[in-house]
């Protein structure tokens, strides 16, 4: 065997051979680096290995055991069960999908380790617990009191018998054999100053680690190089942007805006000028400004956005002002362009749902420069739609959109300026990362008068006596929300659904008021007149899925009620509260929850009835949920991190920002360890990313 090396490819790795070789390339593992950075998944932990016969209800565990029987079961529910035993006892395994699977799977005499939480029904049992085969050999690491780890599989991996004991069996080979360290890219005083082991360890241990304590130090130091490498393209594209000089000068403000206020039925808030003035600033500059505006629900982001889009035109530019839904769009522009028009500015309305000549014409006149503010969806986006001067491209609800379209409609333009807005407050550390090359704006306060939504919860038990509440609110002359987390029934999910409860309601506890319906299946131009007549006041109340979720503004809804509360994630039940409270009359919502709720839904349900403030919201969101279920991260467009943990790596942001800071400054003269990790972090995959453009 030749020594092995960073660099050596995977084929010559013993085990491996080429048609192993090359199923493992169509993962992109190639050299035995490539392979060293194929993180575990998870690990089988001794410490959390536990006999049968002593686990109990509500414990997440591992068991390990030899199958004894398996097969179907036929019931309410079609289900697999198999029968785990030990020395101690037995259990039971449970799964509602995949039967043909995991019939498949399992032959009586096999062991297996599974990992879950266990419940009580006739007996122990897990359901749909994570599982592990194990040969003898890795039965007794376990017992042995390693830890072991657990790759992540592909069925194309386990079909050439790479499964994860195979790449136990890899791996470990190689930490045997390598026969050079792997280098460390950063500089010693860096990982000094902040307790980071060696690269070497970090991987060595990651894969296979002595203990807990150990894991979590070596993950923290991948995390922090992830995060460096994330940052880095970040601060790059924050400084390509800086860059950009725009070709159009800005007038000091002209007479429009004083004439805009005053014609506001409301005071601005301290809040909302001080963004007005940051916003004004940005645009006076020759570099195009790249702002992202944030502020709780009901703040009144949009009259911000409306009094840039009146300075722009002042200016003799265009503006583009895109939302994520034709509901939102049409509220924009009827709620605005009659004031925007009043000060002689056109503006227009273009959504996929017109008649293909009228948005011909709005085409036509956009890109004739006729139009100053032109409202729309997606619409915008496609090649029909250009401008003869695009000065400014504003962004609402942004995390309705992915990167590409963010970036498509800023290509409409010659480096116009950029406000992109979000719907509730984002947590800092993912400003600070995500959205490290935007400069942020927060409207802190709200409009004055406005009073504190009372929330509570109930179980769905008391949903008599809510809609009795309901009613009573109505004849005080509010107006209420009703919303469920499903259109139509489902055998998939015992859910409450709107179009049932639709028929339900309006001829029982509703039946002397207006009831309308909306939901995503409904045709637009039916929902946008079931909207319309709600918020003219014609209908009482409104039944919806979650499709009113943003931007709804109808001041004179004074209750919700949410139907399987315990289905939402934080971020989105304020949200959806936020339709409500609009005004100085007192609002009132209640969560219907439907038990059993798990520990995490309980904490939610608590955590939203204690407080209205979206900032605390959006951190406790980002800790109980974590990035990847954030609100819009998922669509954003932007590499995943597979390491960090943004709630628990706030620190090593920090760090990894002031490192940064120190990479780009331009005065700065960096010594060698430096400059050698700019150039390893220009090369690393995150380096090499292209421009993302836009947002
Ligand atoms: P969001 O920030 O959630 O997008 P909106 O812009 O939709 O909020 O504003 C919410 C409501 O508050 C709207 O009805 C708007 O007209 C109103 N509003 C905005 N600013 C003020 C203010 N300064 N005083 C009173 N009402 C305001
Ligand atoms: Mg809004």
């Amino acid at each position: 065997m030749a020594e092995l090396k960073l660099d050596s490819p995977l084929q010559y790795v013993k085990g491996v051979g080429p048609r192993k070789a090359e199923v493992l390339a169509n993962h992109n593992l190639h050299t035995v680096r490539d392979l060293l950075s194929y993180f575990p998944r998870q690990y089988l932990d001794r410490t959390n290995v536990v006999p049968i016969a002593r686990v109990q209800v509500d414990q997440p565990v591992t068991i390990i055991g030899m199958v004894k029987a398996h097969g179907i079961l036929h019931g309410r529910r079609r289900r697999y069960e198999v029968i785990l035993e030990d020395d101690s006892g037995a259990i039971s395994l449970m799964w509602f999908a995949g039967v043909k699977y995991w019939e498949r799977l399992f032959k009586k005499g096999q062991m297996f380790a599974a990992t879950g939480t266990v419940s009580y029904f006739m007996g122990y049992q897990m359901i749909h617990p994570d599982l592990e085969r194990l040969d003898d050999d890795s039965s007794q690491m376990v017992h042995a009191g390693r830890i072991i780890p657990v790759y992540p599989q592909t069925a194309e991996l386990s079909k050439a018998g790479l499964a994860s004991k195979s790449l136990r069996r890899i791996t470990s080979f190689v930490f045997d054999h390598l026969t050079e360290p792997i280098p460390d890219h950063l500089p010693s005083t860096v990982r000094g100053q902040s307790q980071l082991v060696d690269l070497h360890t970090a991987i060595q241990k990651v894969h296979y680690p002595d203990d807990r304590e150990q894991l979590e130090t070596c993950r923290r130091r991948l995390a922090f190089d992830e995060l460096l490498g994330f940052l880095f393209m970040v601060f790059r594209r924050k400084a390509q942007k800086e860059r950009a000089v725009k070709d159009h000068r800005y007038q000091p403000p002209g007479e429009t805006l004083t004439k805009f206020k005053n014609e506001l039925p409301f005071e601005l808030t301290t809040g909302q000028k001080k963004v007005i003035r940051e916003i004004f600033i940005d645009l006076q500059s020759k570099h195009p400004m790249a702002r992202m505006l944030q502020g709780d629900v009901g703040c009144g982001k949009t009259v911000v956005a409306i009094a840039s889009t009146l300075y722009v035109a002042e200016n003799g530019l265009q503006t583009a002002f895109m939302a994520p839904t034709e509901i939102l769009a049409e509220q924009h522009f009827r709620t605005w362009g009659p004031a925007l028009e009043k000060l002689g500015f056109r503006c227009a309305l273009l959504t996929s749902s017109l008649k293909p000549s009228v948005k011909k014409k709005v085409a036509s006149e956009c890109a004739q420069g006729s139009i100053h503010v032109l409202f729309g969806t997606h619409a915008l986006i496609y090649d029909y739609v250009t401008f003869d001067n695009l000065g400014l491209v504003i962004i609402d609800e942004q995390h309705r959109f992915g990167v590409e379209q963010r970036s498509k409609l800023h290509a409409k333009g010659d480096n116009p300026d950029l406000l992109i807005m979000t719907a509730t407050p984002i947590p800092r550390t993912l400003a600070l990362t995500m959205y490290g090359d935007l400069d942020i704006s927060t409207i802190d306060t709200l409009p004055p008068g406005r009073k504190i939504t009372r929330t509570v919860w109930r179980t769905h038990d008391a949903r008599d006596k809510v809609y009795k509440f309901v009613v009573d609110e109505i004849g005080k002359g509010g107006q209420a929300y009703i919303i469920y987390p499903l259109v139509e029934k489902s055998d998939q999910m015992e859910l409450e659904n709107v179009e049932d409860a639709y028929q339900e309601l309006s001829s029982s506890v509703f039946r002397d008021l207006s009831v309308g319906m909306v939901h995503g299946r409904v045709k637009p131009q039916e929902r946008d007149e079931t909207l319309l007549r709600f918020r003219s006041g014609e209908l009482d109340v409104l039944l919806a899925t979650t499709v009113i979720e943003v931007g709804i503004d109808n001041p004179n809804a004074t209750v919700m009620v949410i139907e399987h509360a315990e289905r939402f994630g934080l971020a989105q039940l304020h949200q959806l509260r936020g339709r409500i409270g609009r005004s100085d009359k007192q609002a009132t919502l209640v969560a219907l929850a439907h038990p059993p709720l798990s520990e995490i839904a309980q904490k939610r349900l608590q955590y939203f009835t204690g407080t209205s403030d979206g900032f605390a919201i959006a951190e406790a969101d980002l800790e109980l949920r974590g990035p990847g279920e954030m609100f819009g991260f998922k669509q954003s467009g932007l590499p995943e991190l597979r390491i960090a943990r943004l709630s628990a790596d706030r620190d090593l942001i920090e760090t990894a920002r002031n490192l940064l800071s120190t990479l780009f400054a331009k005065e700065t003269e960096l010594d060698s360890e430096h400059v050698k990790l700019y150039s390893f972090l220009e090369n690393s995959a995150f380096g090499r990313k292209t421009e993302l453009g836009g947002g």
